[in-house]
This record gives structure tokens, C-alpha cells and sequence, in this order.
């Protein structure tokens, strides 16, 4: 069996791409959730699937705690270590604003979830990825966290971006450390997706960027899993975006 854990699989990308995942009978799978109970769409495919198949964990990035009771849970579940993490869950809390009138305190909050909490994430399952075959860590990621393309977004939602731009830093800070251990880390843009998340910048591209199209929630899952196995053990790692083109960064 081939194991992948999925933060975030609540609903939206993670979600799809667990979904994604059980459709390998050779594929275990722990959808990592703040409320995994309270998510019909996980609850269906425990029952579809069983617990061998499937199981989930409470995982809230803003509660340090269950970060490091979501780990010890998962090293009791995988006796052969972790073949691929893929942290996904992330939040945009504030959108169409300019730095001279953000919420600083929900900028901070949006930095401890999007930014602090996936680093904690990955310390916490590294002994697990380290004992398994994939090695493989993942960040999802976004295109608005690219320098090189910042002017182009003008004030959509700009504490976001600074959050995935510090993201995408530490995994390039990060890559080569990991790929000492033959761990790749994978930076991924799943695309503009039909979402909750994604909805909300719908008023935005119509205006802004009108030959950009939104993605199916099964089309990013499904594109972001071919960048994953496609992905090598790199120094230098790139945004790669669902279609498994670069952005520059
Ligand atoms: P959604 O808003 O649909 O889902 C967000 C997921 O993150 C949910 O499962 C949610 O759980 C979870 N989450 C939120 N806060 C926390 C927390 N504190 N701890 C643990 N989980 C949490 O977003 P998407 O599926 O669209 O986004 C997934 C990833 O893709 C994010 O990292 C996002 O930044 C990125 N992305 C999305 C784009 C899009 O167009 N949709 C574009 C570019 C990047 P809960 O149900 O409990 O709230």
C-alpha cells in the first residue's frame, strides 16, 4: 500500500483529491480535517471505502496541539512510515483590501495558518516521511504568492498572497535541506477552482484578468496528483501549476 495524508480534506481541493486517491485500491489514505466528523462528504467515503482504506484524523492548523496528536496518531496507523504529505489546507480571510487598510490581526491569523502552521506540519510528520517510500512533502500553494506576477493582482487579496509568497520561500528554502534525506518537496498552484474559496475571486477575475477560467474542483485534484508522482528531488524546486506548467516566482 502506498500512503498519503491530506490536510484540509474537509471539502474543496483536499477533499477531491482524497476522493482521487481511493480510487487506487493500492492507495491508504488519511484525510486530515479541524472536524472530519462534521464533513457528510468524508463521513460517505469512510463508509464507502472502510477503515482500511480510509481513516481521518483531527488536524487544526491553528491548534499546535493537535498537530502533534494528529502525528503520534498517524505513526500508531503507519508502522512503514508516510509515503507522501500533502499540505493543503489553507484560508484567505481577507479580500480586496490594500495594506493601508488590512486587519492586522486577521493578517496574523492568516500568517499562522497559510504560513507557520505548515512548517509545524511537516516537522511534525518528517520522522514518518523519512521512514516511507514515497518521500515526498507537498505545498499547496498559490500564483498570488509569486513576486515576479505581484503587480498584476493589484489589491486582490493581499495579506494572502503575502502568506503563500512566505510559503513558497520556505519549501525553496527547504528543498535542499530534504533533498539531502532524498525527500522532494513539491510546490504546487492548483489553479483557479471552483470552490468555496475560489468562488469568492469570481467577482475580482471577471474584472481584472476576464481570460482566466475557473477549474472543476475533480480537474484540479486530478492535475495536482499527476504534478505530484510527476515531481522530482530537486534543489532548486519550481510553482508548478496544475497543468504542470511553471510560474515564474
Ligand atoms: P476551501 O476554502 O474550499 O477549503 C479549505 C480547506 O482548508 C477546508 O478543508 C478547511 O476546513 C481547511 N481549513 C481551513 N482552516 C483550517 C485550519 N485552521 N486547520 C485545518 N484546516 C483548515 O479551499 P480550497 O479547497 O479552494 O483550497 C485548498 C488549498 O488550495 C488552499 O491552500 C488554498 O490556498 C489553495 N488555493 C486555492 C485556489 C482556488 O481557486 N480555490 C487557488 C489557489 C490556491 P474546514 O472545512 O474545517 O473549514
Amino acid at each position: 500500500m502506498t500512503s498519503y495524508l491530506v490536510t484540509g480534506a474537509s471539502r474543496g481541493i483536499g477533499l477531491a483529491m482524497v476522493e482521487k486517491l481511493l480510487q487506487n485500491p493500492s492507495n491508504f489514505v488519511i484525510a486530515a480535517a479541524r472536524h472530519p466528523n462534521r464533513s457528510e462528504d468524508l463521513q460517505s467515503l469512510r463508509t464507502k471505502y472502510g477503515d482500511e482504506r480510509l481513516t481521518t484524523l483531527i488536524l487544526d492548523y491553528a491548534d499546535p496541539a493537535s498537530t502533534t496528536a494528529a502525528a503520534e496518531r498517524a505513526s500508531m496507523l503507519l508502522p512503514n512510515g508516510l509515503d507522501y504529505l500533502v499540505s493543503n489546507a489553507g484560508v484567505a480571510l481577507q479580500s480586496g483590501e490594500t495594506f493601508d487598510t488590512i486587519d492586522l490581526e486577521v493578517f496574523e491569523e492568516e500568517l499562522r495558518i497559510n504560513t507557520i502552521a505548515p512548517v509545524r506540519v511537516v516537522r511534525a510528520f518528517l520522522p514518518l516521511v523519512r521512514k516511507g517510500k514515497g518521500r515526498k512533502v507537498v505545498f499547496i500553494t498559490s500564483r498570488l504568492g509569486s513576486l515576479e506576477l505581484a503587480p498584476n493582482f493589484g489589491a486582490l487579496s493581499v495579506t494572502y498572497s503575502t502568506t503563500k509568497a512566505a510559503l513558497n520561500f520556505i519549501a525553496r528554502r527547504w528543498a535542499p535541506v530534504l533533498k539531502q534525506e532524498g525527500i522532494a518537496t513539491v510546490l504546487i498552484h492548483p489553479g483557479w477552482v471552483e470552490t468555496d474559496m475560489g468562488d469568492e475571486l469570481t467577482d475580482w477575475m471577471k474584472d481584472h484578468l476576464p481570460e482566466r477560467r475557473k477549474i472543476s474542483v475533480d480537474q484540479s485534484a486530478t492535475d495536482c496528483l499527476k504534478v505530484i508522482q510527476d515531481s522530482k528531488c530537486e534543489n532548486a524546486i519550481k510553482l508548478y501549476s496544475h497543468d504542470g506548467t511553471t510560474v515564474p516566482l
